[in-house]
């Protein structure tokens, strides 16, 4: 028999932790938790930490710990629907366990879907049917997009007008609330809904099964203060990192070529599935992410990234070949020819030609060596080395050892030089790689010390405390905290894996409007990671001192708004830090004067975006 999720919620939140375990645990108040003697181990100094605040507990002997389900499972050796009950029957709430209630949770989601569908068919009228809809019509026509592609891909307009899709919405008897949280309206400072969405073009996004979950809106206003595209925020049935543009309309194609091509915008996309060039994704503008290249890995290893050649393209692709290859993707890459986007290209030379291109894809080696060449980096030894370097990292990414000594050779002979030196170079790499798993391994062995061990914790984070201190909050159950956080920190910006990973987690809780530590930790398979948490959240200790050094004498709350407000910043400022670091060294090491020069500028800009970073925090 199941019990409703929003059921085990209701009835983990209800429950007071530290009132349950007191029922088998003699507790003492020390600081913010409570301590007693573990019942899991034998032990004479108690290392066993109930929080209050964060509904968890956890012994620093034995490494055992959860929220109060767990507990009572591991206390009684029992079931998690016999923990769940108990926990129910000690708080009196009834259990319901008929099918209704249990569908609460999809039947929520479908409404979501239900609302996004009738928003598509409206705003697919508008562009087939209405009056307004010409000037869309006529757009799609000048960028050559059929009427029958146009509805493969469900192409629709939004008219310029302030109310057209609410009254469509208010005559349909939706949910307003919701359509707002899917970002098709929102609500002005009267109290009034308005439209989102208006005049623009706009794309669907759908789900690898078919379901509209989001929207992608191209303006066809001519204005400066008018962003050129406007997508739906995340929702509940939308996580932007997890979806990829055009996978529904092109998976089967993909799986059937075992290859996909990815490109960066809708139109690219469209334009070359119209031509007949069927096995394309679209990473909308962005890198992509490790979500989509895992959602892709479903259908296809091999991928040819196909991005426009103007340097933000040639960066996006550069960061996307890094996650693809971690992934053990085979990748390829096309740069098309000064001035051309997938889109031009297509429309202006036919499939034919493409195909040709497509042949001649250079592997990722090769792509990024005439990159390095493109910036002069050969014509000066220090860059040719540093350049080299960056190619065996990339190199170094690559788990399949085959392939690696393939690559290996090419580039020993593009450079003459000795395979032997390069091999050194790759090994030096690895080690490095397995060094800073190996880290993350011995904070699990260090978890049978008897009282918390802050160095095996700085172990794995040495290098930035900060990062490692938004995971903390993240993990503080504050909604206000962590809605902060998600607002100004991509979870891209996390540089140490695990932080990152345990920050996705926090992320997705925070999608669905969960953020209690006790929910997050069922989340974490990873046992390491969970103990990493465990210690991170319930040791009452300045784990940051140079945080401490830099924020207000340590005067404010650690966990309030304030503390984190700063925290954000500093780790923002820390991030522009050390790209200036970075250039610094570049400059000091290059002869390139033009290369001094672009970096001096990107310097000036990032010392103007720190400077307005930390005007921000003392305007608070
Ligand atoms: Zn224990």
């Amino acid at each position: 028999m199941r019990i409703p999720e929003q059921k085990i919620e209701e009835i983990r939140s209800s429950a007071n932790i530290v009132d349950i375990i007191s029922g088998y645990v003699q507790l003492k108040k020390r600081g913010k938790n409570f301590i007693g003697l573990c019942p899991f181990h034998q032990e004479k100094t108690p290392s066993f930490t109930v929080s209050d605040d964060k509904q968890i507990y956890h012994c620093f002997g034995c490494g055992n710990g959860g929220n109060v389900f767990k507990f009572l499972m591991e206390f009684k050796n029992i079931s998690f629907v016999e923990a769940v009950e108990e926990v129910a029957d000690y708080l009196g709430i009834k259990i319901q366990y008929d099918k209704e209630v249990y569908n609460e949770r999809q039947s929520e989601l479908e409404e979501y879907y239900e609302i996004n569908l009738l928003a598509a068919r409206f705003f697919s009228d508008c562009l087939l049917k209405s009056n307004e809809g010409e000037e869309a019509r006529e757009y799609l026509k000048r960028r050559e997009i059929k009427p029958s592609t146009q509805r493969i891909f469900g192409l629709g307009y939004a008219p310029y007008s302030w109310n057209n899709f609410l009254l469509h919405a208010r005559e349909n008897k939706i949910d307003l609330n919701k359509a707002k949280t899917l970002g098709l309206i929102d609500i002005n400072d009267k109290g009034e809904y308005y439209d989102k969405f208006r005049q623009r073009v706009i794309f669907p996004i759908f789900s690898p099964n078919g379901r509209v979950i989001a929207f992608g809106g191209r303006t066809l206003e001519n204005r400066d203060d008018v962003a050129k595209y406007l997508n739906s925020p995340e929702s509940p049935i939308y996580s932007k990192r997890k979806s990829l543009y055009g996978l529904f309309q092109s998976k089967d194609e993909i799986r059937k070529l075992d290859r996909a091509i990815l490109v960066e915008g809708y139109l690219d996309l469209i334009s070359l599935y119209q031509a007949g060039v069927k096995n394309v994704v679209a990473s909308s503008g962005t890198s992509l992410t490790e979500e989509q290249v895992q959602l892709l890995s479903r259908f296809t290893k091999n991928i040819v990234i196909l991005f426009d050649a103007d340097p933000a393209g040639q960066k996006a692709s550069l960061r996307s070949i890094e996650i693809l290859l971690k992934q053990n993707f085979d990748v390829k890459v096309i740069t098309l020819p000064q001035g051309e986007d997938p889109d031009s290209f297509i429309n202006k030379f036919g499939k034919e030609k493409f195909d040709e291109f497509l042949y001649s894809a250079q592997n990722f080696i090769e792509y990024q060596t005439a990159q390095f060449e493109k910036q002069g980096m050969f014509e000066d030894p220090t860059l040719t080395a540093q350049a080299i370097r960056e190619l065996v990292r990339s190199l170094s990414l690559l788990e399949d050892e085959l392939k690696r000594s393939i690559l290996l050779k090419s580039i020993s002979k593009k450079f003459g030089l000795r395979e032997k030196l390069i091999e050194t170079e790759l090994n030096t790499f690895l080690d490095q790689q397995k060094q800073r798993t190996q880290a993350g391994k011995n904070v699990a062995s260090k978890n049978v010390k008897l009282t918390p061990d802050l160095s095996a914790i700085n172990l794995i984070v040495s290098e930035n405390n900060f990062e490692k201190e938004i995971v903390r909050l993240l993990y503080s159950g504050n909604e206000e905290i962590v809605g902060h956080i998600i607002d100004r920190i991509a979870p891209e910006l996390f540089s140490n894996p695990k932080l990152k990973k345990l920050a996705e987690i926090a992320y997705d809780g925070f999608n669905e409007h969960k953020f209690s530590p006790a929910y997050l930790i069922d989340k974490i398979q990873d046992e390491e990671l969970r103990n990493f948490i465990f210690k991170l959240t319930l040791v009452d200790e300045t784990i940051s001192k140079k945080w401490d050094e830099l924020s207000y004498n340590g005067k404010i709350e650690k966990d309030s708004l304030e503390y984190t407000v700063a925290t954000v910043t500093n780790f923002l400022v820390n991030q522009i830090e050390n790209q200036i670091k970075r250039n610094n060294q570049i400059i000091a090491e290059s002869k390139d004067e033009r290369l001094h020069l672009e970096l001096l500028k990107q310097n000036k800009e990032l010392q103007e975006e720190k400077k307005s970073l930390l005007n921000q925090i003392q305007k608070r």
